[in-house]
């Protein structure tokens, strides 16, 4: 490898899969980096993960080797035999209950990908394999930040402190980077419940096909119905099928994101969302409920010599598929203006989180928006659209496209532009 190319180095505090493509993304471009993870190790559950066009249009020029991590594993309609005509398909979308119970509204298509999951532990063990061991420390769990005159002194729980040149918090919707970096916004800057909680599994494919039928365990499927609704999309080579159920609700009266629940509340949660669906719950093992939080909209996602990306800044619903593909798209910004030539000191950083800020703050905003919006549209009571069957085709069609259809070397290069101004001044 080269000397390092600049006068600084980046610390990231979080290594999940913001945090690790980040950090791919720099070294390929010879930025210097470091991690602190809290954990002992990398690790992510091992639920379903689906990412969409742009995001997976950015992955090769963040680094190639993302995206063919990404493609050798990803589970496509094409994986289960008979179903290769799927291709292009995102999901299906079907009625749940109704008069038209299980007949479908319309294919989804994602072009040209088609649909692409993966589970997301494999995803992470993956990028691991891109990052080198001594540039991380696990264990390192940060309490607090502040920027001193030379640098930004970092605090861990384990008492231990560290001073950084510039930092970029990729720990997730509770960061604490982002609540020292925005002290006069903690207060309303907590992550909130977005109104709806869900129940989740990874069902063997046998099993899914005995639940649902073939087509229908084997298709990404979206169930819609009034009030809930439900998911499933095939991963590991179509061997298994992530499944959820979500449901309106206006409260959360538990102090936990997760909590237990009964067979019966998921069975009446299942009420009136038709046979697939009902059917599909009977063999979910686990019927706990998990509350489904988002981000409430900050005023800037960079001050100074700090950053925040990833969940940090913008964490959303799950109802678009899109959270995890606008990490990527911030990883790929942020990685192209710090690995610019001409930012090589901690003070053309700033200029470099600035324009950050200004590129990647509104389109993430509005995916945290537009995603909670998604859960109305799937659960029949989007303003304006209900169920409507015209409607909801051209809603679905529109939304995704707006999502898609980004120009992901447009969107670095206005980026580029706004920092090289701020470098001018
Ligand atoms: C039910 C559900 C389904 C989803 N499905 C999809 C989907 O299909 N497609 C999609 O694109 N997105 C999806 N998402 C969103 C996606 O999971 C997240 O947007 C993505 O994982 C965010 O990555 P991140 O690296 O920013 O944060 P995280 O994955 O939360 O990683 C944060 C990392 O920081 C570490 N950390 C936390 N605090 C500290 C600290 N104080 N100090 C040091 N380290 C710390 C953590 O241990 C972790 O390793 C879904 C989310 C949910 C809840």
């Amino acid at each position: 490898m080269d000397p390092p190319s600049k006068d600084f180095t980046v610390t990231i505090i979080g290594g999940g899969i913001g945090g690790l493509v980040l950090a791919a993304g720099l070294l390929r471009r010879n930025v210097p980096v470091r991690i602190y993870e809290a954990a002992s190790g990398f690790a992510e559950i091992g639920l379903g993960l689906s990412i969409g066009p742009a995001a997976h249009r950015a992955m090769p020029l963040i680094d190639p080797q993302i995206r063919e991590i990404y493609d050798s594993l990803v589970t496509t309609h094409a994986d289960s035999p008979g179903y290769e005509r799927f291709r292009e398909t995102w999901f299906e979308v079907v009625w749940a209950g109704g008069l038209k119970e299980g007949s479908l509204l319309m294919d989804l298509k994602a072009l040209p990908s088609g649909q692409t999951t993966l589970r997301r532990a494999n995803f992470l063990d993956a990028l691991v394999s891109l990052i080198p061991a001594e540039i991380v420390q696990f264990g390192k769990r940060l309490e607090s930040l502040v920027e001193e005159g030379d640098g930004v002194r970092l605090r861990f729980d384990d008492g231990t402190v560290a001073m950084a040149d510039v930092v970029v918090g990729c720990d997730g919707i509770k960061s604490k980077v982002k609540e020292s970096m925005l002290p006069e916004e903690s207060q309303y800057a907590q992550p909130r419940y977005s109104g709806m909680y869900g129940y989740r599994a990874v069902l063997d494919m046998e099993d899914m096909v005995k639940a649902v039928g073939d087509q229908r365990a084997r298709v990404s499927t979206m169930y819609i119905g009034e009030g809930a609704y439900g998911i499933s999309y095939p991963i590991m080579r179509a061997q298994k099928v992530n499944v959820g159920l979500y449901v309106l609700s206006e409260k959360w009266d538990c102090d936990t994101w997760v909590r237990p629940a009964k067979r019966e509340e998921m069975k009446r949660d299942a009420e009136g969302m038709g046979r697939y669906v009902k059917s599909l719950v009977e063999f979910m093992p686990d019927p706990s409920q998990w509350a489904i939080f988002e981000h409430p909209h900050i005023s800037t996602f960079g001050r100074s010599r700090i950053a925040i990306l990833g969940d940090a800044a913008h964490a959303s619903t799950p109802h678009q598929g899109a959270g995890a593909g606008q990490a990527i798209e911030d990883a790929h910004v942020l990685s192209e203006l710090l690995g610019d030539a001409r930012v090589q000191s901690t003070e053309q950083v700033v200029a470099a989180f600035k324009a950050y800020d200004e590129i990647r703050r509104p389109r993430s905003q509005r995916v945290v928006t537009s995603s909670k919006e998604n859960a109305y549209l799937l659960c029949l009571c989007l303003p304006g659209v209900q169920d409507d069957e015209q409607k909801l085709k051209t809603a679905f069609q529109e939304r995704l496209r707006w999502l898609w259809d980004l120009d992901v070397e447009d969107q670095v290069e206005r980026a580029r532009k706004k920092m090289l101004e701020y470098l001018s001044v």
